[in-house]
């Protein structure tokens, strides 16, 4: 069993019908987050977010881990009764049991609300729940509105991306803590309360877009600085060195480059006070735009394109051509690089080859992380 996951793991390319696999890896992602969700359930105060704890019941996980098991298990159960893929089908029960041995069918004990807020903790289920809502709507619009229809969901390298992906969300605690701390030791002496008031005053609407406008201003001044200013190349050309983009290749970005791009964004949202009902929506708006952003999508906006940042602008960000070398940084208004005369402009085309020029970021996770401060920069 261990010998095919570790084939299976290692494997990439289209997955072909007719064999079983797609439903046993279905049930295996499936029953995999009902075993984290149970271990979420267990150990709250160490693996789960305190700012997610607020807003996500404990019997929402658990209904979550209900629905996991019940699907995983039927498709588990399909493919066993068919003699497919015994071990894969094998492997989803022995999490699900996992699961029922942490206790996860049973009511969930007290205290989700109470534990401690102030001790170290890792994102699991932020990880669990974010991993299950992209995956279903990602996969869902790659597969109706696909740019490179042959391009398959498992395609090269995911599994360096997908590590990408856990490391971030399990990190989350000590990225908001880091840039908290950052933000009010930096830049609490700007703060004007007449300023603050004047913020919270605006329409809802009219708040929001200050707010995108202000953050995307100050995503392109370092986006930008990340790309001139050698060693700070270093980190970014991390997320540079992806070469298929999809829903999850947007995950591939270095520790170093989340914490400076997170404390200089958040820096003017702490400084003019936005209220917590905008900063709410633009988290909101601004995962799902980013996540978008990467996908193996053909989305056409005509006009604007020219407004907003879409797929097509930042896959061309992400392009090896030359003429669009260092453009496009704009994360989520496009007029923004129009404005500075650092657009690309290729409005009918998509770009044929993405990564970095010279390949110099090796393939890896842990390698990725150490490559800034390594030799070979
Ligand atoms: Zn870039
Ligand atoms: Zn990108």
């Amino acid at each position: 069993m261990l010998r095919e996951l570790q084939q299976l793991s290692r494997s990439h390319g289209p997955l072909r019908a007719g064999t079983g696999l797609v439903g046993g890896i279905i049930a295996l992602v499936l029953s995999t987050a009902a075993s984290l969700a149970a271990l979420v359930l267990r150990f709250p105060g160490a693996l789960s977010t305190p700012e997610l704890r607020q807003s996500v019941e404990p019997s929402t996980l658990q209904a979550l881990l209900m629905a996991c098991s019940v699907l995983g298990g039927a498709l588990a159960l399909a493919n066993a009764l068919r003699g497919r893929l015994l071990w894969l089908s094998g492997l989803s029960f022995l999490l699900m049991a996992l699961a029922a041995l942490l206790g996860g069918y049973r009511p969930p004990a007290e205290g989700w609300q109470l534990s401690a807020a102030h001790t170290p903790y890792v994102g699991l289920d932020w990880f669990v729940l974010d991993l299950l809502a992209s995956t279903l709507i990602f996969v869902f619009i790659e597969k109706q509105f696909p740019l490179r229809p042959e391009q398959p969901v498992f395609r090269a390298e995911w599994q360096t991306d997908l590590q990408h992906f856990f490391v971030n969300h399990l990190l989350v605690g000590f990225v908001l803590l880091a840039t908290n701390l950052m933000v009010h030791r930096l830049f609490s002496w700007a703060i004007s309360d007449a300023l603050q008031a004047w913020v919270q005053a605006l329409p809802f609407a009219l708040e929001l877009l200050l707010l995108m406008l202000v953050a995307d201003l100050i995503q392109y001044a370092v986006h930008r600085a990340l790309h001139e200013w050698p060693p700070l190349w270093r980190f970014h050309a991390v997320h540079h060195s992806i070469k298929t983009l999809d829903w999850l290749a947007g995950s591939r970005l270095h520790v170093g480059e989340v914490l400076l791009m997170r404390t200089l964004v958040l820096a003017p949202i702490y400084v003019l006070g936005f209220s917590r009902g905008v900063i709410d929506a633009y988290i909101v708006i601004i995962g799902f735009q980013a996540v978008l952003n990467h996908c193996n999508v053909n989305l056409r906006l005509g006009w604007l394109e020219y407004v907003l940042v879409t797929p097509n602008f930042h896959h061309w960000h992400h392009s090896q051509q030359h003429e669009a070398l260092d453009r496009n940084y704009a994360g989520q208004f496009a007029f923004i690089d129009h404005l500075f005369g650092s657009a690309v402009r290729a409005p009918d085309r998509w770009p044929s080859r993405y990564g970095v020029i010279d390949d110099a970021v090796p393939p890896g996770f842990w390698r990725q992380l150490i490559y800034p401060f390594s030799r070979r920069t």
